[in-house]
C-alpha cells in the first residue's frame, strides 16, 4: 500500500471533492480520511481508526457495511453480465426481478418503475416526466413546479432549482424558471409563539394555496416534497400536513412527486414514506436505500394514472426520447436486489422504527432540558438534535458561533460520525437500521459529552 503522505498528496492535488471548500483542501488546511472498510455500523480507515457510522454513510448504507450477501450478488453479476443497455425491451433477470420487487413494495396504484443512477438524475427523469404528461393532454402551459424552501432535491440544474437551500443555489444562477418555492413545514423554526402543529398546517396548506391562485392552477404541473424534509435539517412534517397538501393538489389538479430518495425503503420505520404519512403521490423518486448505496442506482416509480398518460404519448409521437447508458444497470440491479432481500429476511425495516423510538427518547432524556438544546425530533431512524442560543425566546446562534459543527467534531473525536447539516444549527442521526441498543446507547453518551465540550 502506498505510504500515507503519499495518497494524501495525490488527493490534494488531483481529487476535486464535492461539496468541499476547495481552497482549505488544496493548502492541506481540511482532514483527510483515506477509508479501507467497514462492518455492520462501523467504517475504518488506514490510520486504524475505527468509527461508529451514525450517518450511514450520507443516509443511505441502510444495511450496514460488509454484507456479503450483496458483495457476491455484485461479484456474480459482474462475471455472468457486466454490462447491457435497457434500451427497446432489453433487461436482466436482476432488472426485471428488482422492478417486481419494487412494486411488491410500493403503495398499490403505482405502476411501472424506470430506473437511473442517482437521486438527481431520478427527480430529473421525473420532472420531464410531469411536463410530458401536460404536453399529452394538451396542456403545454401547466409546467410550473412547487418546491418547498429546505426542500433537497439533488444537485442538477432542475433538481438544484427545486432544491430550496441557498448555499446550493446562489453562486450557480438557480433556480431556474418554472420553479417556485413554498413554506417549509418546519413547525419548530416557523411556527408563530403557542400556534399548536395544526393550526401550522393550515398555514402553510393557506400559503400553498395562495400561491397557487397567484400563479394559477393552470400553470403549476406538480408538487415535488419529501416525506420528512432531509438535508434541509430533519424534519417529520407537522400533525395533518400530508393530507391536507394532498387535498389542495387533488382540487387544482397538481401531480405530486414524493422524493423517498431518503425516505424509501424503510428509514422511517416504514417502507415508504407515502404509505407512513398516508400520501397518494404520481411519482415517488427512489434511490439510497434501494441498493443500501453497494452500487448506484435509482428510479422513478409511476402512478397508474400517470402511465397511461405516457404509452397514449408514445402512441402519439412515438418511443420516448429519454434514457441514460446505464439505466438498470446489471451490477446496481443485482446490488437492489439482494439489498431488498436482506432487508425482509433480518426484519431491518421493523428495526429501525423501533431503534429510531430508542434513540429519540434517549436522546430526549438525556438532552431534552439542556439550555441550548431547542429542539429534539425524528421519525424512525431520522433524528435531530437543534441548538439555540436561548431556549425561551427561541433565539439562534449567528452563523459563526453555531454548536453543531463542534458538537459534531467532538462526537468524531471520541469515534461516532453526525452530521451537523447544512443549514442551521443541527446535528443529524441517520444510522444504518442495523443499530444495536449498545450502539444508540454510544450514540447517546458520546453525544451527551460532545455537547459538554462544545460549551
Ligand atoms: N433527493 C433527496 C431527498 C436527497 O436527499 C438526495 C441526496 O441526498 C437527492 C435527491 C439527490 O440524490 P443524489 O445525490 O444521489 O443525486
Amino acid at each position: 500500500m502506498l505510504k500515507n503522505d503519499q495518497l494524501e498528496t495525490w488527493d490534494r492535488e488531483n481529487f476535486f471533492h464535492p461539496s468541499t471548500h476547495l481552497a482549505q483542501f488544496a493548502r492541506g488546511e481540511l482532514p483527510q480520511r483515506v477509508l479501507t472498510g467497514g462492518s455492520g455500523c462501523h467504517i475504518e480507515d488506514r490510520d486504524g481508526n475505527r468509527l461508529l457510522d451514525a450517518f450511514a454513510g450520507l443516509y443511505c448504507v441502510n444495511v450496514g457495511y460488509g454484507r456479503s450477501e450483496i458483495a457476491e450478488a455484485i461479484a456474480a453479476q459482474a462475471k455472468e453480465l457486466a454490462y447491457y443497455h435497457a434500451y427497446v425491451g432489453h433487461g436482466t433477470e436482476a432488472s426485471i426481478t428488482l422492478a417486481k420487487m419494487i412494486l411488491d413494495r410500493a403503495p398499490d396504484h403505482m405502476s411501472r418503475v424506470y430506473f437511473g443512477l442517482g437521486g438527481s438524475d431520478a427527480n430529473e427523469t421525473n420532472i420531464k416526466l410531469v411536463w410530458y404528461y401536460n404536453n399529452v393532454l394538451g396542456r403545454p402551459e401547466k409546467k410550473k413546479i412547487i418546491s418547498r424552501w429546505r426542500g433537497y432535491h439533488g444537485s442538477g440544474l432542475m433538481t438544484g432549482s427545486l432544491t430550496g437551500l441557498e448555499g446550493f443555489q446562489k453562486t450557480f444562477d438557480l433556480p431556474l424558471d418554472r420553479v417556485i418555492h413554498t413554506d417549509a413545514p418546519y413547525y419548530f423554526r416557523r411556527a408563530d409563539p403557542g400556534q399548536s402543529e395544526a393550526q401550522f398546517t393550515d398555514q402553510c396548506v393557506a400559503s400553498l394555496e395562495a400561491l397557487i391562485e397567484r400563479e394559477g392552477a393552470d400553470t403549476i404541473a406538480a408538487f415535488i416534497g419529501e416525506p420528512a424534509l432531509g438535508t434541509g435539517g430533519l424534519v417529520p412534517p407537522p400533525e395533518g400536513y400530508w393530507p391536507a397538501i394532498q387535498a389542495v393538489l387533488d382540487r387544482n389538479d397538481i401531480l405530486l412527486i414524493a422524493d423517498e430518495v431518503v425516505t424509501g425503503f424503510g428509514r422511517l420505520g416504514s417502507m415508504f414514506g407515502s404509505g407512513h404519512y398516508g400520501i397518494r403521490p404520481d411519482l415517488i423518486t427512489i434511490a439510497k436505500g434501494l441498493t443500501s448505496a453497494y452500487a448506484p442506482l435509482s428510479g422513478s416509480i409511476v402512478s397508474d394514472r400517470m402511465w397511461k398518460v405516457l404509452e397514449q404519448g408514445t402512441d402519439a409521437y412515438g418511443p420516448i426520447g429519454h434514457g441514460w447508458t446505464y439505466s438498470a444497470h446489471p451490477i446496481g440491479a443485482a446490488a437492489g436486489v439482494a439489498n431488498l432481500r436482506l432487508l425482509d429476511d433480518l426484519g431491518l425495516v421493523r428495526n429501525a422504527g423501533e431503534m429510531g423510538a430508542y434513540l429519540k427518547a434517549a436522546l430526549t432524556e438525556a438532552l431534552g432540558d439542556h439550555p441550548h438544546v431547542g429542539d429534539i425530533r425524528g421519525e424512525g431512524l431520522l433524528c435531530a438534535v437543534e441548538f439555540v442560543r436561548d431556549r425561551d425566546n427561541r433565539s439562534f446562534f449567528d452563523a459563526a458561533e453555531k454548536v453543531g459543527p463542534t458538537v459534531a467534531a467532538r462526537l468524531l473525536d471520541q469515534g461516532v460520525i453526525g452530521r451537523a447539516m447544512p443549514q442551521g444549527d443541527i446535528l443529524g442521526f441517520a444510522p444504518p437500521f442495523c443499530l444495536t441498543r449498545a450502539e444508540a446507547d454510544e450514540i447517546v453518551a458520546k453525544t451527551v459529552r460532545a455537547v459538554a465540550a462544545a460549551g
